[in-house]
C-alpha cells in the first residue's frame, strides 16, 4: 500500500468530477490526475529515482506541478520543493544538501542548475508554466497505468525547507503519516466535502499552498480555482463561484484595500482562513464589518503541519490561533528547564502529535536539541494558553527582547502601538545598546494621512506599558520588509537598525 496516495485514490469522487480549474479556463478533472500522475510516475522510474531518492522541484505554479508532487508520492520519492526565488547560488546549497536523484527547473534556469547539478550527480528535466518541457513531453509518451510503489506511515513522502525567516533554512523531513493525518484533521475540523471549491492563491512550495490546501482539497475529493499569485481582483471576481479561501494576512490586507470587498461578494463563502503569520486583530475586525465573516486563524509550521486552529462552529478570536488540533497536544514550558508552566503564563510553544516531523535533514545535532526527551518539539515559538484554551502567540523566540535583564515579548508593545490612531503596523525589535544589552525599538508604518510623530507614540505609551517595556526609539517607514509568505522580516530591521544606539 502507498499511505498518501491511496487516501487520495479512496477519495475520488468520479472521474469526471473536476480538481483544479486554472485562470485560463482548463479543467483538470480527478480522472486526469489519476492519469497524469501516472504516466509522470513512470517518467520518474525511468529516470532512475528509486523509493526514498529526493525530486527537487523549482518551477512555477502549474496544475502539472502538482502532478509531479502526486507522482512522487506514487513512485515513493520524496518531493523536495523550492521556492521560485531561491537564485542559482542559493541552489546550489539546497542541492547539495539534498542530493537529489531528479531535479525539475523552468526551462529559463534550467542551463544554470545542469551545472549545478552535474556536481551532485544529479539528472534535470525542465516544466513550464503552461505545462511546457521535456518532462511533460516525455510524459505524454508514457503509459497512464503505474503501480504505486508500496510506503508506509514512518517513509518520508516529502522535504520542506522552511522559510528562513530566523536564519538558514532547514529541511524538515515529513512522512506519509504527517502529511496524511494532517490533512484528515483539517478536513474534517474545516468541514470539506466534494461541493467545495477552495480559491488557491498561494505558492505551492511552501507547507500551506501545498499541503493544508491541496492535501485538503485532496482528500474532500473537492476542487480548486488555481492562480498563479494573489491578485486581489481576480480573488474577487472568482468569489462568488467559490466557497472556501485559505490566505496569509497580506491577502486580507490587500482585499480590504479594494473596494470590490463587500458582503454580496462573500456571500456564498463559507470560510476564510488565514495563518503562516499573525493576523492583526484590526484586519480581522476590519474583515468581518465588510464582509460579515470572521476570518479563522490556524497556527503551523514547516516542521508540524498545523498545530491549532480557531473552531469552525465556536468563537473565532481574533489574536488568537485557536486550540490543539484534534490529536495534536500543545504545551507552554519554560523555554529553558522545559517545565510546564501555568495557564496564562507565556513560554515556549512545544508538539506532539502525528503531524510532528521526523528531523531535520542530515542534521541529527539540530533534530536532538528540538525535541524534550518526552518527544514534544520545541517549535521556538513564544505563547500562552489562556484560560478557555484558547493558544496566544507573542512572537518567536529568537526575537525575545532582552533589555536591562528584562524579557520583553515583542507582540504585547506591538499591539498597544498598533492600537493609536493613524498606525497601521508596527514590529518591535532589540537593537544592540551600550547600557541596556539590547534596546526596545519600534518600527512603525503610519496612515498616509497621519502626522504622527515619535514623541506622541511615545507619549501614548508611557500610560500604558512599563518602563522597561517601552521603545527607546521609534523609525517610521512606509512598509516592514516581508518574504513571500507574508512574514515580516525582523532579522533585516535588526541588521539596518544595527548602529542605532552606537
Ligand atoms: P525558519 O524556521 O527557517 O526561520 P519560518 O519559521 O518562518 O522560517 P515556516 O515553517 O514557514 O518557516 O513558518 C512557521 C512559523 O510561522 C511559525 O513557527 C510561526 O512563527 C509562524 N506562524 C505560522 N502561523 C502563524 C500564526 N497564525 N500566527 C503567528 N505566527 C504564525
Ligand atoms: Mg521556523
Amino acid at each position: 500500500m502507498n499511505h498518501m496516495f491511496d487516501a487520495i485514490r479512496n477519495a475520488v469522487p468520479a472521474p469526471d468530477a473536476v480538481f483544479i480549474e486554472t485562470t485560463n479556463g482548463r479543467l483538470w478533472a480527478y480522472g486526469d490526475l489519476l492519469q497524469w500522475s501516472g504516466r509522470l510516475a513512470n517518467i520518474l522510474i525511468a529516470a532512475g529515482v528509486k523509493p526514498g531518492d529526493r525530486v527537487a522541484v523549482q518551477v512555477e505554479k502549474s496544475p502539472e506541478a502538482l502532478m509531479l508532487y502526486l507522482a512522487c508520492l506514487r513512485a515513493g520519492a520524496v518531493y523536495l520543493p523550492l521556492n521560485t526565488a531561491y537564485t542559482l547560488a542559493e541552489l546550489d546549497y539546497f542541492i547539495g544538501d539534498a542530493e537529489p536523484r531528479l531535479v525539475v527547473a523552468s526551462p529559463g534556469a534550467a542551463e544554470g542548475i545542469r551545472s549545478i547539478a552535474s556536481k551532485y550527480g544529479s539528472h534535470v528535466e525542465t516544466l513550464d508554466a503552461a505545462g511546457g518541457g521535456s518532462l511533460l513531453e516525455r510524459a505524454a509518451k508514457a503509459d497512464t497505468e503505474f503501480e504505486d510503489v508500496g510506503r508506509g506511515s514512518d517513509d518520508l513522502a516529502a522535504i520542506l525547507y522552511t522559510s528562513g525567516t530566523t536564519g538558514r533554512s532547514k529541511g524538515a523531513m515529513l512522512t506519509h503519516d504527517n502529511l496524511l493525518s494532517n490533512a484528515l484533521t483539517l478536513k474534517d475540523y474545516w468541514r470539506f466535502t466534494p461541493a467545495d471549491r477552495l480559491i488557491h492563491a498561494l505558492p505551492i512550495f511552501h507547507t500551506h499552498g501545498l499541503f493544508v490546501a491541496t492535501n485538503v482539497i485532496l482528500t474532500a475529493g473537492a476542487s480548486m480555482f488555481l492562480l498563479p499569485k494573489f491578485d486581489p481582483g481576480q480573488v474577487l471576481s472568482l468569489m462568488p463561484k467559490a466557497t472556501a479561501m485559505m490566505g496569509v494576512p497580506t491577502f486580507y490586507v490587500r482585499l480590504l484595500q479594494h473596494e470590490g470587498l463587500n458582503r454580496g461578494v462573500a456571500a456564498g463563502m463559507r470560510l476564510f482562513t488565514s495563518g503562516s503569520a499573525p493576523l492583526l486583530a484590526e484586519t480581522h475586525r476590519a474583515f468581518q464589518e465588510r464582509t460579515g465573516q470572521a476570518i479563522l486563524e490556524r497556527y503551523g509550521m514547516t516542521e508540524t503541519n498545523m498545530n491549532t486552529s480557531n473552531p469552525y462552529d465556536g468563537e473565532r478570536i481574533a489574536g488568537t490561533v485557536g486550540f490543539p488540533l484534534p490529536e495534536v497536544e500543545v504545551r507552554v514550558a519554560d523555554p529553558e528547564s522545559g517545565a510546564p508552566l501555568l495557564q496564562e503564563e507565556t513560554g515556549m510553544i512545544e508538539v506532539r502529535g502525528p503531524n510532528v516531523f521526523k528531523g531535520y535533514w542530515r542534521m541529527p545535532e539540530k533534530t536532538k536539541a528540538e525535541f524534550r526527551d518526552d518527544g514534544f518539539f520545541i517549535t521556538g515559538d513564544l505563547g500562552k494558553i489562556d484560560a478557555r484554551g484558547y493558544v496566544h502567540i507573542v512572537g518567536r523566540g529568537k526575537d525575545l527582547v532582552i533589555s536591562g535583564g528584562y524579557n520583553i515579548y515583542p507582540k504585547e508593545v506591538e499591539s498597544e502601538i498598533d492600537q493609536l490612531p493613524g498606525v497601521v503596523e508596527s514590529a518591535v525589535i532589540g537593537v544592540s545598546h551600550p547600557d541596556f544589552g539590547e534596546g526596545v525599538t519600534a518600527v512603525v508604518v503610519r496612515q498616509p494621512d497621519s502626522d504622527l510623530d515619535e514623541q506622541a507614540i511615545l507619549a501614548a505609551l508611557k500610560e500604558r506599558l512599563a518602563r522597561y517595556k517601552q521603545p527607546k526609539r521609534i523609525i517610521f517607514v512606509e512598509d516592514l520588509p516581508r518574504n513571500t509568505m507574508g512574514k515580516v522580516q525582523k532579522n533585516v530591521l535588526r541588521d539596518a537598525y544595527a548602529d542605532l544606539y552606537s
